[in-house]
């Protein structure tokens, strides 16, 4: 796969001179604690070996010279510590924002699709570890590889063989090092799905928790959360298990190469090439070397994490919406209501069959039609097509004759008002879910669609008034009020195109003649179309068209229709059989 390099870096910008100072600390800190091992060597082969009497006082001023560079090795830290951390978390905070309103523009085919734990999931969890990387990975590169470099100069000075022998022992280990990067980045890649699965099955249990609960399946949900948690503690053993060889397999080489130096060492000074001073500076520095390969591996990790966290970061980053703004997109003003279907053709993306075939239908400005048929014959999926949660396949579908791919976005879902069956309300108060419809309205304008929506007299009645919480998605309110509210929010968003999809029939006789009247008062002087499932209640349309898996098979007025004695008096007699 290609990598995005110019991507990746890129958001380091906002932070640069920060984050380059924080290298530059981390270089000038590795460089200080390479200087310990040498003052020790200095001490013991020069200071201790030459006149003791004044040995003592050179090594006061050594010891002195130490605290300082302990000084500075520890303030410098904890700026890289510090400072580092905070460009880290700022970068991820950054890439959250970014991906959350990326997510915002996708299209409802997106949502169609994914689950939103697993979106959840990469929000979260994945920038968590992509942070790691940010500031850690390059800070550990300078730091490590001045340490490496660094303690191989230094060794080299002090004797060439032995160095070249610690040296023989590398190719070994990287190949050792890039076996298990792949597998460990496949087994990373793994876990990040799984526990994406274990926040979906979390998210869809939880949402669900009435119809949970009503059922009384509370071990059907303890059954698939347990499946998808085995799946998760599967992958992370499988990981565990790989991590367990690689890090055994990494101290396996320290202390062969640790043994390679005692022995060899031992030998050279045998062989008077090599003195005792040296042989434990030598120790010293073998750490130095030997820390970066021991890090390498805790790097690498890390390395892996980020790179599939800023990977499944890209994979949606890189979606285009299904559905945006045209060049040179219409901005409407002045909408006249008129919408019209010409040869209509709409097939669910992964579908095999199309739902609406030619489809052509005029409804004027103004009017107020009826959409009837049996379940599933694509009512809700004709209207879904006029403010573009979806694309027709072929054919066109205009508003005012312009078609809406031409028009803005903004602009033709602010045109229509969509009231449905399964009413959203947010988390928060009854002004806020009102306010929804157009942020910028004032407290009187509120009120004013609560009153028109037959809902003020209950809000009165809400402890709180206007300023009562409604609970997550609402669930402090009934049906019917819910519906009334989500119709005070379609008032004050004032569209001159309506839909109503099925929003009675949920409702009890009482509420759905509250609710009916709310909806008839909201539809004056708007172009309005109608989904019922219940046939009483557009007996006073203007005009009704049926739809069924044939497409628009009749349309006409109620008594009309009849009359015909089609397929709406077939519908509408057996509704009333029902009914009796
Ligand atoms: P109606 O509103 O008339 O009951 P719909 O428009 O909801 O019917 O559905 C029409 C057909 O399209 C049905 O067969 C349904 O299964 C299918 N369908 C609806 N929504 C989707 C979707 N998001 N993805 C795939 N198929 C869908
Ligand atoms: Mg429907």
């Amino acid at each position: 796969m290609h990598f995005p390099f110019k991507k990746f870096f890129s958001y380091y910008k906002p932070y640069l001179t920060l984050f380059l100072s924080i290298l530059v600390c981390a270089f000038i800190v590795s460089v200080v604690t390479l200087v310990f091992p040498l003052l020790v060597r200095y001490i013991t082969k020069d200071v201790l070996a030459g006149d003791l009497s004044t040995a003592l006082s050179k090594v006061y001023w050594i010891g002195g010279l130490m605290l300082v560079l302990v000084a500075i090795q520890n303030i410098g830290n904890f700026f890289v510590d510090y400072k580092g951390h905070e460009v880290g978390a700022r970068m991820e905070s950054d890439m959250r924002s970014e991906l959350f309103e990326h997510m915002q523009k996708l299209s409802f085919s997106f949502y169609d699709k994914e689950k939103t734990g697993q979106l959840m999931s990469r929000i979260t969890n994945d920038l968590l570890l992509l942070s790691e990387l940010y500031h850690h990975g390059p800070e550990d590169y300078v730091k490590y590889l001045v340490r490496f470099i660094g303690a191989f100069v230094i060794l080299y000075f002090i004797n060439a063989p032995l160095t070249i022998a610690v040296f023989c022992f590398l190719p070994f280990l990287i190949v050792f090092v890039l076996y298990f990067n792949k597998l460990l980045n496949k087994a990373l890649r793994r876990n990040k799905e799984r526990i994406g699965d274990v926040n979906a099955q979390v998210e869809d249990s939880l949402s669900g928790i009435r119809v949970v609960k009503s059922f009384a399946n509370e071990f059907i949900e303890i059954e698939k959360f347990n499946r998808e948690n085995n799946r998760f503690l599967d992958s992370r053993k499988k990981t565990y298990k790989a991590e367990a060889y690689f890090f055994n397999g990494v101290e396996t080489f320290i202390q062969l190469i640790t043994i390679t130096v005692v022995i060899f060492g031992s030998a050279l000074i045998a062989g008077k090439t090599l003195d005792l001073a040296d042989l434990i500076t030598f120790l010293l520095y073998i750490s130095f070397m030997i820390e970066p390969i021991q890090r390498l591996t805790h790097m690498s990790m890390q390395f892996q994490e980020g790179i599939t966290g800023f990977q499944r970061f890209m994979e949606i980053m890189n979606l285009m919406p299904a559905i945006k703004n045209n060049l040179n997109a219409i901005t409407l003003n002045d909408v006249h209501g008129e919408i019209e279907f010409k040869q209509a053709t709409f097939r669910y993306e992964d579908q095999l069959d199309n739902v609406l075939v030619n489809l052509s239908l005029r409804v004027q400005p103004g009017e107020y039609v009826a959409l009837v048929g049996p379940s599933g014959a694509g009512k809700t999926t004709l209207c879904s097509l006029i403010p573009r949660f979806y694309d027709v396949t072929d054919g066109e579908v205009l508003l005012d004759g312009i078609n809406v791919r031409d028009i803005d976005l903004q602009s033709l879902r602010k045109t229509i008002g969509v009231v449905q069956q399964d009413v959203y309300l947010f988390t928060g108060t009854v002004t806020e879910n009102i306010r929804y419809g157009n942020p910028s309205a004032n407290d009187e304008e509120i009120i004013a669609a609560a009153k028109h929506a037959n809902a003020h007299d209950f809000i009165m009645n809400l402890p709180n008034g206007y300023n009562s919480e409604i609970g997550q998605r609402g669930v402090k309110l009934s049906g019917g009020q819910k519906q009334r509210l989500s119709i005070a929010r379609v008032f004050l968003k004032n569209p001159p195109v309506l839909i109503f999809d099925e929003a009675t029939s949920a409702l009890d006789n009482e509420s759905e003649s509250i609710v009916k009247e709310s909806l008839e008062s909201l539809a004056k002087g708007r172009t309005t179309i109608v989904i019922a499932h219940r046939l009483s209640t557009i007996r006073n349309a203007e005009r009704i068209i049926v739809l069924t898996e044939d497409g628009i098979v009749e349309q006409g007025t109620h008594t009309a229709l009849l009359a015909r004695d089609g397929a709406y008096a077939h519908l509408y007699s057996k509704q009333f059989e029902f009914q009796v």
